[in-house]
């Protein structure tokens, strides 16, 4: 991430940068009866959500929470840079508090997610699943030739659990920031919390190794891949008795038949196959043919039930495809760029939080609503009804191509329609 943009550019222009509700349906002071009522009418609504029919999975760009995140959080770890012009994970601290004011140091474990922990409450999805974009190491040195090194101090592991994340996919460009060693304390530490991963191992077979959450609905079967083009060096590619990550030779037939025989091994009926894949630049919404006819792959040839992409810096077009999404990129949804001049058209402080609800029986798409964030001060607070409409019709615009539609809704959320 970044690595192609001017690094001097973007921090010495920091300081010009853009500045920028659960209701309770409880009764109170009713008549008992009306009272009563009401309650039993809170409940039956709550009820309701949770007992909607089909599987509810929250999904979301790039988490990353190193860097200026890590550092203020209670443990933070040393923010020593190797970058070329940054040598300080505090100088982006400061580039967001430039920008946009002060941020609490230390901040709770929560602090970050901000308002997306009430969406979090109220929709409660029965599976959370992010790409986690960072390192979670004390230990390891950096990777030499390569321009930004992400990590979170094991420490501050609990920013990842107060948000209830269920599994981090981590074949991507940053996992391995802090070397083997860093890997090492990466793959110990989140399942030590409870957390499932995948995408990234001690060997070749564990990083390709699906990660399966097991829910209430149905189990989950969530397979991460890298592709090079995300900017994942070659040599990250884990092997026979060499760890890394799960990186995807191609495109091409072959890989597509490995990945089906791997479905096919675990799935059964009635459970959910999602296969996570970072790809792609960072900026634009373009969405190479080669993508498309490769996501269509996984539906058609492998089982795939979900096609949750990622890479790009803000959200890409939608396509739904024989009743699959296909997400082509989520955009990032957490990290530390605030401050950052460079690509505005993009609005990239606006996020967004994807709830998908299948039909487990079919593996069928049933309702996609998507809840629009914006990051101020390492915070993802609610954005204005102006942002909330740029962003809706922007992605209407994106999706078309595949033939969806991004409505907005009365409540702020956006709908995608198929
Ligand atoms: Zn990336």
């Amino acid at each position: 991430m970044l690595e192609r943009m001017n690094r001097r550019s973007f921090l010495e222009q920091g300081g010009r940068l853009l500045l920028g509700s659960v209701t309770s349906l409880a009764g109170t002071g009713a008549p008992a009866a009306a009272a009563m009522r009401s309650e039993s009418m809170a409940q039956a609504s709550h009820q309701s959500a949770r007992d909607a029919p089909g599987i509810t999975l929250f999904l979301c760009g790039d988490v990353m929470t190193g860097r200026g995140i890590d550092q203020i959080l209670p443990h933070p770890g040393d923010p020593t840079l190797h970058e070329g012009y940054a040598t300080s994970a505090l100088d982006y601290v400061r580039l967001a508090e430039q920008a946009n004011g002060p941020i609490p140091r230390p901040a709770a474990f929560d602090y970050v997610w901000g308002d997306a922990l009430a969406e979090w409450a109220r929709i409660r999805p029965d599976v959370r699943i992010v790409n986690l974009e960072t390192a979670v190491t004390a230990r390891g040195d950096w990777q030499r030739g390569k321009g930004i090194h992400y990590r979170m101090h094991p420490a501050n592991l609990p920013c990842l659990t107060t948000a209830g994340i269920d599994c981090c996919v981590l074949a991507n460009n940053h996992v391995l920031d802090w070397g083997y060693a860093g890997l090492a304390e990466t793959l110990e530490t989140l399942p030590r919390a409870g957390i499932h991963l995948a995408g990234a191992g001690r060997d070749q077979g564990e990083a390709a190794a699906p990660a399966v959450l097991t829910t209430a609905r149905g189990r989950v079967w969530v397979f991460s891949l890298g592709v090079a083009s995300s900017g994942i060096p070659p040599d990250w590619a884990a092997a026979p008795g060499r760890p890394g990550v799960n990186l995807l030779a191609d495109f091409s037939p072959t890989t597509l038949r490995r990945i089906a025989a791997q479905v096919k091994a675990v799935r059964r009926t009635g459970e959910v196959v999602v296969a996570s894949i970072h790809w792609g630049g960072n900026w634009g919404y373009a969405v190479p043919e080669a993508h498309q006819a490769f996501a269509r792959g996984l539906v058609d040839q492998c089982g795939v039930d979900v096609v949750h992409g990622h890479s790009s810096h803000h959200p890409l077009g939608i396509e739904v495809y024989r009743e699959r999404p296909i997400l082509y990129g989520c955009g990032d949804f957490l990290n530390d760029y605030e401050g950052i001049a460079g690509y505005e058209a993009y609005r990239s402080d606006l996020r967004l939080m994807y709830f998908l609800t299948l039909d487990p029986s079919s593996g069928k798409l049933v309702r996609l609503a998507m809840r629009p964030m914006q990051m101020r001060r390492f915070r993802l607070n609610r954005p204005s009804a102006e942002d909330t409409r740029w962003l809706q019709e922007r992605l209407d615009r994106e999706g078309r191509r595949f033939g969806s539609r991004v409505e907005a809704e009365a409540d702020g959320a956006l709908a995608l329609r198929w």
